[in-house]
């Protein structure tokens, strides 16, 4: 089968290897779609500090069981799923303490075992989520960066939440918007530095402006001086961490899903000052995986997908989306180049 395997510092490339072959409580699916991730990224450039080649990437996938072993649960062959791509160690603090996802020595499929972009992937039978069988497949495959939406929004209260700030419009900043939205926020502003993610943004629905003193004039007047009742860091940007304080109101909320490389400055003295909260979010929990596959086909999520590419292509793919210049680029193993 065919599938897209990085093989060392700055290589990606689609790979014939063979059909994995399943053993008990594992199930073969037939990849429909796999998204690339802002964290695949670091792993082609060979300095994810896990991540080993030869690796199969791809963590964010949907498609069909055809092939299991398991005697217990209700999935069958034929059914359609996405995967819950963690992998906990179940003795650390934080998994017996029904913290799984924020485990010690967390491991995901597609990091630190081979993940799903391929024609086949071979998982767990118990990472396995059902999805429903009209959900397209470009759709299924956003499940898992909407999760992350789910579980950042639920990490704060939005009860009397009036304004909502989110700091990049990157998918995880777009689809945080979308969730804060559809959970009842009257405004949700959005920023960026890049005038196309402004422009999806807005064609979303959302109110989105540039990041900087656009943003900050903005939720000013939408909270009358005060700032945001809550913001959602998902830039992960220096110039973000800088600013998020001054954004939001006395006793505010910053909830942090950007993922940040090195060390950064934080006005510590407005977090005293203010009673600020800043929360940390990451990835998700299982139920958030529920919550995004209940809640996927009620959101306009095909634009957040603005490439898709065959397995073959996977290299060009990949250098089209690390431009950063597009949102979701999928690769889509079922569809040949003609
Ligand atoms: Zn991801
Ligand atoms: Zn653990």
């Amino acid at each position: 089968m065919l599938a897209a395997r990085y093989l060392g510092a700055d290589r990606l490339e689609a790979e014939e290897i063979p059909l994995p072959v399943i053993g008990d409580e594992e199930a073969l699916i037939q990849v429909d779609a796999c998204g690339f991730c802002g964290s695949d990224i670091s792993i082609i450039a060979g300095t994810h500090p896990r991540a080993r080649a030869p690796l199969t990437v791809g963590h964010e996938l949907c498609g069909r069981i055809v092939q299991m072993k398991s005697s217990s649960g209700s999935l069958r062959p034929g059914d359609r799923v996405t995967t819950y791509p963690l992998i906990s160690c179940g003795d650390c603090h934080a998994c017996t303490h029904g913290n799984p996802h924020v485990c010690r020595q967390l491991q995901l499929f597609g990091f630190d075992a081979d993940g799903g972009m391929a024609e086949f992937v071979k998982l767990p039978v118990s990472s396995l989520m059902r999805l429903p069988e009209e959900m397209p497949g470009t759709i299924g495959a956003l499940i898992e960066p909407l999760a992350v939406a789910v579980h950042g929004v639920s990490r704060t209260s939005l009860e009397d939440v009036q304004v909502a700030a989110v700091m990049g419009g990157g998918p995880i900043g777009l689809l945080t918007a979308l969730v804060a939205r559809s959970r009842g926020v009257p405004h949700v502003v959005i920023s960026d530095i890049l005038p196309s993610r402004l422009e999806l943004a807005r064609s979303l629905g959302l109110r989105a402006v540039s990041a900087g003193a656009d943003l900050k004039n903005l939720v000013m007047e939408l909270s009358h001086g005060d700032g945001a009742d809550v913001l959602f860091e998902c830039a992960g940007s220096a110039s973000s961490a800088r600013e998020m304080t001054s954004l939001v109101r006395s006793r505010g909320v910053i909830v942090n899903l950007g993922v940040f490389k090195k060390p950064v400055e934080i006005d510590m003295q407005a977090i005293n000052f203010k009673e600020i909260e800043v929360l940390g979010s990451r990835v998700y929990e299982r139920k958030d995986f529920q919550i995004a596959i209940d809640l996927a086909m009620q959101l306009p999520l095909e634009k957040i997908v603005t490439h898709s590419f065959s397995l073959r292509d996977v290299a060009t793919a990949f250098s089209q989306f690390k431009r950063g210049k597009d949102c979701k680029v999928l690769i889509l193993p079922g569809e040949h180049e003609s």
